[in-house]
């Protein structure tokens, strides 16, 4: 079949965590750079459907998109690089290769065949690697894991046929792997590197780039010996060292002429234009000219990936406003209801994390109560933003006993289920997820901040704040400032008395964008500036 789509696949080998999400997302801005589309999807070998059911712990993340899918916290990285919005078509599973593959045995679609891994599962993961055939002038496929996995096989095996079929010319194999320095020799080792091309060849996969992550520069002669042993060019070795920050990955890559390789090697022959706006915005990360420290409260704080999209939105925030944001982290659960003075400190802001479940819930309410009566910037997200509601319940109101739904059946839950959540039982992707409108009301901070009276943003919750009680919490003071247009959602709160105090029932850190920011964030990052003026 021949299309001009070009196709680049990304595997990773010798250890995982080597950052193939950032060496897709600084690709695909590099190429974008010479005025192609692209657009990157993940293949995931786990059998989750999704992550949505995933522990936080251990996956990360879970990055949801406007259309709703609760995906990879890699497509976080590539909407904040290629500044574009994906959807779910960009996220593959295995889970959803076998959902889709049995339900169509189910249904007699096989007509009486043996169905197998391959050809029939494979043919699926074929059939959704080409989803974005005609749309996209490149399509970077990165697949999950490390090679020699168990369950990486089919994906492997897909791949090596897509390649066959496209041909060469149309398709690139990318392999990232990792190129350690042993102390006690002083040596680098190309040794691990050798075993994990091994492996991909085995797989069939001739890789013809080698992405070498090291700690050390690789010297002419130890890229000519992975060259030599991997069988790829000698230019096609390419050296990616340790970044200060992962926003200068484009610009370390374009040094070392990645990108130039890749189009020659697809005969993309469009220049690159200079990356003048981000190198500006990796500048401003590097040398800011202040500093501002934000507590941020969670439960995950240990798995610090649970949080990526928010922290990334703050350091955008932090370029917009020329500073650096450094971030105190505080476990909501160890949070003691006494001195949460001593433990908040003396920063410029706080943000509470969302999150599920009721622990670290108090520890968060009592936080709240602090910075709200300390008069320090206060930024609540989803879950952040329900226990300011409960706080300013409980303290400003007078209702002691308020609660969230989701945690104790009180009088006053003024977070609850709306009704069309009270009938759902299944967990995966039930949730109100996705984009959706939401109505800003004029001379409020979230006006000031979004300067528009109609905005869009990313949901990922069952709870929402019960309208039952809104009247008393505005005539108590705490106005509603956003709701969904039709009136009948509360989508952000704030209190205007206070210098910055704002709870938002969405995920505005989805929609922050590497050069771009988010209002909301750059407004709070602003108000944290003026704390220790
Ligand atoms: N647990 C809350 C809810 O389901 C908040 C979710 C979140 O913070 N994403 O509504």
């Amino acid at each position: 079949m021949a299309t001009k789509t070009k196709y680049i696949f990304i595997t990773g080998g010798v250890l995982s965590s080597l950052g193939k999400g950032i060496a897709s997302s600084s690709l695909a801005l590099l190429l974008k750079a010479r005025g192609y589309s692209v657009t990157i999807a993940k293949f995931d070998p786990y059998i989750n459907v999704d992550p949505g059911t995933m522990n936080p712990f251990q996956h990360g993340e879970v990055y949801v998109t406007d259309d709703g899918a609760e995906t990879d916290l890699d497509l976080g990285h590539y909407e904040r690089y290629i500044d574009d919005s994906l959807s779910k078509r960009n996220n593959t599973t295995t889970g959803q290769i076998y959902h889709e593959v049995i339900t169509k045995e189910r249904k007699g679609q096989y007509l009486g065949k043996t169905v197998q891994v391959v050809p029939h599962i494979t043919n699926e993961i074929k059939r959704r690697m080409s989803a974005f055939d005609g749309e996209y002038d490149v399509v970077i496929i990165e697949i999950g894991g490390t090679v020699g996995d168990i369950e990486s096989f089919p994906f492997m095996e897909a791949s090596r046929q897509f390649s066959l079929e496209r041909g060469r010319g149309n398709v690139l194999n990318i392999h990232l792997t990792y190129v350690p320095f042993i102390k006690a020799s002083g040596e680098l080792k190309t040794k691990p590197t050798q075993h994990s091309v091994k492996v991909l060849m085995e797989n069939g996969i001739q890789p013809d780039i080698l992405v070498c992550r090291s700690e050390h520069k690789l010297n002419k002669e130890i890229r000519a010996k992975i060259a030599l042993f991997c069988n790829v060019e000698e230019d096609s070795v390419i050296e990616a060292l340790d970044a200060e920050t992962i926003y200068e990955v484009p610009n370390m890559f374009a040094k070392r002429n990645f990108d130039n390789i890749v189009a020659k090697k697809l005969g993309l022959t469009a220049e690159r234009q200079r990356l003048t706006t981000w190198t500006r915005f990796v500048n401003r990360i590097k040398s800011p000219e202040s500093e501002v420290t934000i507590a941020f409260v969670g439960k995950y704080i240990q798995h610090q990936d649970a949080y990526k999209s928010i922290v990334e939105a703050l350091i955008h925030a932090g370029a917009i406003n020329n500073t650096k944001v450094n971030f105190k982290w505080i476990d909501s659960e160890t949070l003691p209801d006494e001195n949460v003075d001593e433990v908040i400190g003396k920063v410029d802001g706080m943000l509470v994390a969302p999150g599920f479940g009721q622990r670290g819930i108090e520890g968060k309410i009592d936080a709240i109560r602090y910075v709200r009566e300390a008069n320090i910037p206060f930024f609540g997200i989803c879950l952040g933003m329900q226990c300011c509601v409960i706080e300013f319940a409980r303290h400003v109101v007078g209702w002691e006993d308020a609660n969230s739904g989701e945690f104790k059946k009180v009088e006053h839950n003024v977070i609850d289920l709306m009704n069309e959540q009270r009938e759902i039982t299944d967990k995966g992707g039930t949730m109100r997820l996705g984009s959706y409108p939401c109505a800003v009301k004029k001379g409020t901070k979230a006006y000031k901040a979004y300067g528009e009276t109609l905005i869009d943003e990313r949901h990922r919750h069952r709870y929402e704040v019960n309208n039952e009680y809104v009247a008393q919490l505005e005539e108590a003071g705490l106005v509603v400032s956003g709701t969904s247009p039709d009136g009948k959602l509360v989508e952000m709160v704030e209190i205007p008395e206070h210098p910055w105090f704002v709870g938002v029932q969405f995920h505005p850190e989805f929609k922050s964008r590497a050069v771009k920011g988010h209002p909301l964030f750059t407004a709070f990052v602003k108000a944290a500036m003026q704390v220790h003026k």
